[in-house]
């Protein structure tokens, strides 16, 4: 187990009582500690010269006084720097003014999205909301049937290609089950949509269409929180390939210290809007930029 950062901070200023300023050999001891600490968490090099920069140049301005010891200090910055890239305030989703709101979502193969819609749709449910599922990842054999299984126990409605009819064309499933929400008065329609292995140009040009044919208010990517060090390059393939409004975090039950989170927010510049953290529907909830913060410093 890797020393967590706040432990790292309280045993470099052990013994360290003095009052004003952090001297400069203090503030680099500290930066050296949060600099193993972030990468050990798998936070992406740029991101952790970025971050260690700007709370070396907080450090260097801030008064050692009051209840806080030089290392409670160091580590209240460090959390306010992590909370405010993570994007401060937890995104909300936005609702069409005109129901249905239409959310896409787009990822990896196995980042989750299947899952990850099913447990969307329960808790928009639990909402009050009356979500639809629709089944527009077409690629993998079984997801048609996952999202349906999935959609059943979660008590919602799925649109599917008609059974025998799995190669479909994906955009005009993704078209037909809006056009259905709207028909049968769904206010939310979650659209799933194929992953990928790699990077494939194919599949995210299948992506972008869907995108142009049911025009989303959100598009949601999926993300794999324990693909640590790819997730950035992942996360710059789906903006420039699809597009999207926002991240979710999947697998946060693993052990992934949630460097991802934090290098996707600062590349990006897209908030994580959601944390799904386990096989049960409802293993998910809204993110919250502290507790993620809390996550990496502990
Ligand atoms: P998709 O290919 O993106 O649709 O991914 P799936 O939804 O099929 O998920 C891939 C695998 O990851 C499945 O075995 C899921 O049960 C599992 N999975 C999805 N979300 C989570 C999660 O938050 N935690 C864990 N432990 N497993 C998950």
């Amino acid at each position: 187990m890797f020393a967590t950062l706040s432990d790292r901070l309280a045993s470099t200023f052990k013994g360290l009582r003095g009052k004003g300023r952090l001297s400069e050999a203090d503030i680099d001891a500290t930066a050296r500690e949060i600099r193993i600490a972030l990468l050990e968490a798998d936070v992406a090099l740029p991101v952790v010269k970025d971050f260690v920069a700007a709370v070396k140049e907080r450090a260097r301005g801030e008064e050692v006084s009051g209840a806080l010891n030089p290392a409670q200090q160091v580590v209240k910055i460090v959390n306010e720097e992590l909370v405010a890239i993570l994007g401060g305030e937890t995104r909300r989703l936005r609702y069409a003014k005109t129901p249905p709101t239409v959310i896409m979502l787009a990822g990896l193969q196995g980042a989750g999205k299947t899952t990850l819609a099913a447990k969307l749709a329960l808790w928009l449910k639990d909402q009050g909301h009356s979500p639809m599922l629709v089944a527009a990842d077409l690629q993998r054999p079984n997801a048609v049937t996952q999202l349906q299984v999935n959609g059943e126990r979660a008590g919602v409605t799925v649109h599917a290609p008609e059974p025998g009819n799995g190669v479909g064309d994906p955009v005009a499933v993704a078209r037909g089950g809006v056009e259905e929400a709207r028909r049968t008065l769904h206010d939310v329609v979650i659209v799933d949509t194929a992953g990928r292995l790699g990077l494939d140009a194919e599949l995210m040009q299948q992506a972008s269409d869907i995108r142009d044919a049911v025009q989303p208010d959100e598009v949601l990517f999926v993300v794999d929180a324990m693909i640590g060090q790819d997730a950035v390059a992942t996360a710059q393939a789906f903006l420039d390939g699809v597009g999207y409004d926002a991240v979710v975090l999947t697998k946060l039950d693993g052990d992934a210290r949630g460097g991802a989170a934090l290098s996707i927010a600062k590349m990006t510049g897209k908030p994580v809007m959601f944390a799904s953290s386990g096989e049960k529907l409802t293993d998910f909830d809204l993110f919250h930029p502290d507790r993620m913060a809390g996550r990496i410093l502990d």
